[in-house]
């Protein structure tokens, strides 16, 4: 029977704990997805193509299928109320169909734009009437024509493929209209945009959440170091943070939010100038992985928020309770420095440090640059947190 999420009905969930959620992808998002949601009494299944999932493995269910296959999302719809996604790479398409049958949040249509970088900057330049924070200046490169009248004030630069870009990759930094040339050649003639290569002072990002109801909430923002592409660390408060910037940002999500009538969980990354203005990088249409300092750090984590938002419940408490410095495992880590000799990282010892959370994938194959779990400090004080971070830096070799 499917529960009364889609009427008006009052919906316990510990009352029908045979309501069962969807969730598309089945990486590291969607397993911290799955223990939220079962920790609140419900059932999940995880559409994904592969077998071996770190969702999957958490799920009571693995439909092991591609992400536009028929009967799959068919199945999918027929067994789940709500559905969301963890990937935004999902065929908008498939979420599109899966509204026929379930509640879909964030929509096909919030996804989509989220998919496109360069629809996803028009969307962002209409909301700055509002926000008045724009993203860095570009222009689209389709085809090596669009290269002969390019702005040369956008170099140096960088260019980016307009889809399907994640953790640095399909981008290559510019410095020439040669290397644009190049870059773009290497592309393999997908659509990109070329970026301004901005002076960044530091990278914030911000999670909001919007119900169905329309109300949004939004956490406290991140300070973000980045490291080869990839998020190094997450510090929340974030040490060169000030309140005028959060305001802005926090702003900002909230109309980016708002306008696009998103449901769930939604994460904006801004730069922030050495001049101190504000640009609007990207969006992620999921919970993110500057978010996962929530698990640890505030009352309602990112991913019980999503599930809340798309169960129709109330919104939770963002409050942040303690200040957190969240760090990503890579990989590496697995290995020797520079070689390839295998050697387990010193968990005890990082376990036994004051305020450490471990988060592991249950990824069993290390490679370097792969993101296979996360720790999180907590501390009284920021400076205390900060303390076990480096001091598990050390244990773990890592430079901090
Ligand atoms: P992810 O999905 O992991 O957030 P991504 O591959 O979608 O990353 P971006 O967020 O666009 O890529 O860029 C990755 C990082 O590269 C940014 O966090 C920032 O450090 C740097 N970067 C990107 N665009 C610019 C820019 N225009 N100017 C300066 N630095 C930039
Ligand atoms: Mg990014």
């Amino acid at each position: 029977m499917i529960p009364p999420l889609l009427s008006d009905t009052a919906f316990k969930p510990q009352a029908t704990p045979s309501t069962w959620l969807g969730v598309m992808g089945g990486g590291q998002l969607g397993r911290m997805f799955v223990h939220a949601a079962q920790a609140m009494g419900y059932k999940v299944a995880v559409l994904e193509p592969a077998q071996d999932c770190p969702a999957g493995h958490a799920a009571d269910q693995l439909i092991s299928a591609s992400y536009a296959d028929a009967a799959a999302l068919k199945e999918l719809s027929q067994l789940c109320a709500a559905i969301t996604t963890e990937f935004e790479n999902v065929p908008a398409p498939s979420l599109a169909s899966l509204s026929e049958r379930a509640f879909v949040a964030p929509s096909a249509a919030c996804v989509s734009v989220a998919q496109d970088r360069l629809e996803e900057k028009k969307f962002f330049m209409a909301c700055a009437e509002q926000s008045k924070v724009q993203p860095a200046p570009h222009q689209r490169i389709a085809a090596s024509s669009d290269i002969d009248t390019l702005a040369e004030d956008l170099l140096p630069g960088i260019l980016k493929t307009v889809r399907m870009g994640y953790d640095g990759k399909g981008q290559a930094r510019v410095n020439s209209i040669q290397e644009v040339r190049a870059a773009f050649a290497s592309m393999q003639g997908v659509e990109c945009v070329l970026e301004k290569m901005l002076p960044l002072a530091y990278e914030v990002s911000v999670l909001a959440a919007r119900g169905a109801d329309g109300q949004a909430v939004v956490y406290p923002i991140a300070e973000n170091v980045h490291r080869d592409g990839i998020l190094f660390t997450t510090t929340v408060p974030g040490p060169n943070v000030t309140a005028d910037c959060a305001a802005r940002a926090q702003a900002a999500a909230l109309e980016i939010i708002a306008r696009l009538n998103y449901v769930g969980v939604l994460c904006v990354e801004f730069f922030v100038l050495k001049d101190g203005s504000l640009v609007v990088n990207e969006m992620a249409p999921r919970p993110h992985n500057s978010g996962h300092y929530t698990i640890d750090a505030c009352i309602t984590s990112q991913f019980a928020q999503q599930v809340r938002a798309m169960a129709r419940l109330p919104l939770g408490d963002v409050r942040q309770h303690s200040p957190a410095v969240m760090l990503n495992i890579l990989g590496d880590l697995w290995f020797e420095d520079d070689s390839d000799t295998a050697r387990e990282p010193a968990w005890e010892q990082v376990l036994a440090l004051p305020g450490a959370s471990l988060h592991l994938y249950g990824k069993d194959d290390p490679r370097r640059g792969r993101k296979m779990g996360h720790i999180t400090f907590v501390a009284a004080t920021l400076a205390a947190a900060q303390q076990s971070f480096e001091a598990a830096c050390r244990l773990l070799h890592i430079q901090a």
